[in-house]
């Protein structure tokens, strides 16, 4: 019957008349094999048949204009086809991207007559100049004591295994080997920039020395993009007994150190005071990287540690100190107080208005300023103390503004001009948290400087290119016998044009794009900007923006897969609390 149906669907109703669908009816049941019929059974037969004849005509009619279906469950039909052709996209790109990084392309080597650019540093303003940068214009020689450049925003989240730290690593020689010309690698420290001479001491500080370890590079273009150091302000004992947080090594000796401490809290007959102690973990400073830390420390001792080990789990004591007024001061006021509530309820201590004046084996000593303006001095016990305050200028960089006088007044680092270029020095360029160009000490200002100045160089090889094809044309038009003296010369004003637009290259200008922090508990505040003003965010959706922001941040493919499989892996199976 169905068959029947699906025939008369393809035969317009005109064309089936009634007797001839009666006839078939009847020719089909004489060869079913019933040779003889009785009046009463034929009559019963034609009624039968009439009546499926009446149905599937009505069907028929019915199958021409069906009743419409319900649109409930259209938009279901159209999210699961977006989803499942977005998963097929997404593998697709992610498929793409591991090749690209797996086979790189064959490669320019370096042309000895191009200009020597030498960039100090793999770190944010030196890698996102090197990710744009031509570098078949110049032989690029990068220098560094870390062949690998480092996701800083992610950092705190290493202090407790909550990412792994290779995950942010992205080995330089993976990005200078997917340079379309060749770029030499030097890992060593750049130990005294020679303006006058135009060359760099370097110094191999790894383990492993050769039979050379330290040379000179020289160079015709540098960029010095070598960040900053920790700064102590010259508080006794910083050095000795604090843990930064800047470098992977960094990072990693805090986690040890963090489990050091509550393994050594559970010794037999530990004093109270002592468990007490050790398991007070100091933070100083209340800009991101501090209070970023304190929210992921925190983390881990609430849904890992005192899961392990439950009989401590009450002396846990975080404390966050800060000397300004409140914690996180970049960001607006609301987001401030969203910060201080939530650490509250997280119950770590935030201690504003105190300054840090001498530190010991154990022991912090602080001058607090008290609701009334009095002052007074505390001391806190510790366990771990780790110490998230501001930038100090790198010796290299310092002896680099000793030499040139124009750079006398400025103490935080190398001041630059509009293009970046160091104030006094000639082709020496400046990014990142070694260079004053008026903006915070940012990866969001060194990478957009970083950019900036491979825009600049590809426009100045660009340019050199054309000035050179003037020259040619220019100094041979008129001399050579039946050459078109008018065509060269459109040709040379056509090239001046050209050179006109290309040099035509605005001073730098920083785009702030917002702030993000985490605070702990799967929270998160931003401080976006959105069109003309500014757009603060906190709570669990800005968690999942803050995570999605930093991911698409990461360098490559492979570290996003990376971190991406470290969250999934902390929240189901919690972080490791093994020392190593
Ligand atoms: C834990 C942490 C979290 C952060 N989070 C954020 C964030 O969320 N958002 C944000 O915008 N900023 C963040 N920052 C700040 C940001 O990381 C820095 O502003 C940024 O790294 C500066 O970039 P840079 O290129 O100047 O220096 P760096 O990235 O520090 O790189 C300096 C490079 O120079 C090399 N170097 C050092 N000395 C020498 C030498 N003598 N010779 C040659 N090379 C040398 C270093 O090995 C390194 O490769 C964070 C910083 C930290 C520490």
């Amino acid at each position: 019957m169905a068959s029947t149906t699906r025939a008369m669907m393809r035969l317009p109703v005109s064309s089936i008349g009634l007797p001839a669908a009666a006839r078939r009816s009847l020719a089909t049941s004489s060869q079913s094999g019933t040779p003889f019929l009785t009046r009463s059974q034929l009559s019963s037969r034609i009624t039968s048949n009439k009546s499926q004849f009446q149905q599937t005509f009505r069907r028929t009619y019915a199958d021409v204009a069906p009743a419409k279906k319900p649109k409930r469950f259209r938009f279901f039909r159209y999210a699961w086809r977006l989803t499942y052709l977005s998963a097929i996209a997404g593998t697709a790109y992610l498929a793409y991207g591991v090749y690209e990084l797996r086979h790189p392309d064959d490669q320019f080597l370096p042309d000895p007559t191009k200009k020597n650019l030498v960039i100090l540093g793999t770190g944010w303003g030196a890698v996102s100049l090197l990710k744009k940068l031509d570098t078949e214009n110049y032989n690029v020689i990068v220098i560094s004591p870390r062949n690998y450049f480092l996701f800083t925003p992610l950092l705190p989240s290493c202090t407790t295994g909550t990412v792994e730290h290779r995950s942010i690593m992205e080995p330089i020689r993976s990005i200078t080997r997917h340079k379309k010309a060749a770029v030499k690698f030097y890992e060593a420290e750049a130990t005294k920039i020679d303006a006058e001479r135009k060359v760099i001491s370097i110094d191999d500080i790894s383990d492993v020395k050769g039979a050379s370890s330290k040379t000179d590079v020289p160079y015709d273009m540098l960029v010095v993009s070598v960040g900053a150091e920790n700064a102590t302000f010259g508080i006794p004992g910083v050095k000795e007994h604090s843990c930064f947080l800047k470098e992977i090594g960094d990072a990693q000796q805090i986690r040890k150190k963090i489990m050091d401490c509550v393994e050594t809290a559970t010794f037999k007959d530990q004093s109270p005071e002592e468990v007490e102690r050790l398991l007070h973990m100091v933070v100083v400073g209340g800009g991101p990287t501090g209070v970023e830390f304190a929210g992921e420390l925190q983390d881990f001792i609430d849904q890992d540690i005192k899961k392990w080990i439950p009989e401590i789990a009450d002396k846990f004591k975080v404390t966050l100190i800060e000397a300004l007024p409140n914690v996180l001061p970049m960001f607006s006021k609301q987001l401030i107080e969203y910060t201080e509530s939530t650490f509250k309820e997280e119950k770590i201590t935030i201690k504003t208005k105190t300054a840090v004046k001498k530190v010991t084996e154990k022991t912090v000593e602080a001058e607090a300023t008290g609701p009334d303006g009095k002052k007074f001095t505390e001391v806190m016990p510790y366990g771990l103390l780790v110490w998230a305050t501001g930038n100090a200028v790198r010796p290299v960089v310092k002896d680099l503004m000793s030499s040139i006088p124009a750079q006398k007044d400025s103490r935080r680092g190398l001041a630059v001009n509009e293009y970046l270029v160091v104030q006094g020095a000639k082709d020496i360029w400046a990014t990142g948290d070694c260079a004053v160009a008026g903006y915070a000490p940012t990866a969001q200002v060194a990478s957009q400087e970083g950019a900036f100045l491979a825009r600049l160089f590809n426009t100045m090889a660009k340019s050199e290119a054309i000035e050179n094809q003037i020259h040619e044309l220019s100094s041979e038009l008129n001399l050579k016998p039946g050459v078109d003296a008018a065509a060269v010369a459109r040709e040379i004003e056509a090239h001046e044009k050209q050179l006109r637009r290309i040099k035509d290259i605005k001073p730098f200008h920083y785009t702030h794009q917002g702030s993000l922090a985490y605070i702990g508990s799967e929270r998160a505040v931003a401080d976006v900007s959105w069109m003309n003003g500014n757009f603060a965010t906190g709570g669990g959706l800005t968690y999942l923006f803050w995570r999605s922001a930093y991911l698409s941040m990461c360098f490559s493919t492979r570290n996003r897969v990376l971190v991406v499989v470290d969250w999934l892996k902390s929240k189901a199976f919690g972080r490791d609390v093994s020392r190593e």
